[in-house]
C-alpha cells in the first residue's frame, strides 16, 4: 500500500506491505544520498514485486527529498552534512540532524532489520558491495550476494546500518548519476535474497527472475572483480552456464575494507 510519511518536513512517498503471516518488520531505505538513482529505482521495483510474504516491509525510495530535488551529491543542501553520518539524529540539531531523527524514529527504530540501498553518487563509479557495521549483520550482508562485502565494524559512525541496533546492511551498486538496469537488478535481487534470509520472503518466483538467469554464478563474478582490481584490466569473458546446470550461488567471503586515500562517503 502506498502511503505518504513526513520526513524532514516533506511528505515523501512510502510503501508498506503487510504479509498474511506474522514475521519481522523490515525497513528498506533509498535516497539517503539523493543522486543515487539506481538504488532509488531498486526500492520501487522491490516493493512493487514483493508478492506474498511474511511480516511487514516498509520501503521509502527517497528519504532525503531535498537532496533528490536539488541534485545534491553526498550532502544535504541546507547544512552541507552527510546524512549517512548523522544517525540516530537529533531533534534539536540542524536540518540533517532532524531529518536523521525522523528517519530513525519512524523507520529504523521500529524495524527488526534495515536494508539501506545506495547507488554511487554523481561522481562515483563503484564496484557493487555490501557493508556492515557489526557482527550480527554479517550474514545479512553476505545474503545480498554482491561481489564485495565490507566489514566496517568500528570504523564509521552515524550510518543507518550502524545506528540500527538490529541486523542492518548498506548495499551499493551503480553511480555517476546514471539509472543502470544492471545495478537496479543487482540491488533488487540482493534485497530479495536478504528478505529470504530474514524469513520474509520465500523463493523468487521464476517469472520474476528476468535476465538474472543469464548471469554467471556469484563465485565467477567475484573472481572477475578481483582480477580486475589486481591487474587493472578487463577479465576474459566466460560463457554463462545454462540455467538448468546452475547451482545455488556460493556466498562471497567477508573482507576488510581495502586501504583508501580518502574517507569513504557512502
Ligand atoms: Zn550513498
Amino acid at each position: 500500500m502506498r502511503t505518504p510519511i513526513t520526513l524532514g518536513g516533506h511528505a515523501v512517498p512510502a510503501f508498506e506491505s503487510r504479509g498474511t503471516i506474522d514475521g519481522p518488520r523490515v525497513a528498506v531505505l533509498g535516497g539517503v544520498h539523493g543522486c543515487e538513482y539506481s538504488s532509488i529505482a531498486a526500492v520501487v521495483r522491490l516493493m512493487r514485486g514483493l508478492g506474498e510474504h511474511h511480516g511487514t516491509v516498509v520501503g521509502v525510495p527517497v528519504v532525503s527529498m531535498d537532496s533528490f530535488t536539488q541534485r545534491s551529491p553526498f550532502v544535504v543542501p541546507s547544512d552541507g552534512k552527510n546524512l549517512n553520518r548523522a544517525f540516530p539524529g537529533n531533534p534539536d540539531g540542524s536540518y540533517t540532524d532532524r531529518l536523521a531523527y525522523d528517519i530513525f524514529t519512524q523507520l529504523i527504530e521500529p524495524a527488526d532489520a534495515v536494508l539501506d540501498l545506495h547507488g554511487g553518487d554523481l561522481v562515483e563509479a563503484l564496484e557493487p558491495f555490501a557493508i556492515y557495521n557489526d557482527a550480527r549483520s554479517r550474514d545479512l550482508a553476505l545474503a545480498f550476494n554482491l561481489p564485495y562485502v565490507v566489514d566496517s565494524t568500528g570504523s564509521l559512525t552515524g550510518m543507518t546500518s550502524g545506528a540500527a541496533g538490529v541486523p542492518a546492511v548498506l548495499a551499493e551498486a551503480g553511480g555517476i548519476g546514471q539509472l543502470e538496469e544492471e545495478s537496479v537488478a543487482l540491488l533488487t535481487d540482493g534485497s530479495r535474497n536478504a528478505l529470504k534470509y530474514l524469513g520474509v520472503r520465500r523463493a523468487v518466483p521464476h517469472h520474476e527472475r528476468g535476465r538474472r538467469g543469464a548471469r554467471p554464478p556469484a563465485r565467477t563474478r567475484l573472481r572477475r572483480a578481483r582480477r580486475r582490481v589486481a591487474a587493472n584490466r578487463r577479465p576474459p569473458q566466460h560463457e554463462a552456464r545454462p540455467r538448468h546446470k546452475r547451482r545455488a550461488a556460493p556466498r562471497p567471503t567477508a573482507r576488510r575494507s581495502p586501504a583508501r586515500s580518502s574517507p569513504p562517503r557512502w
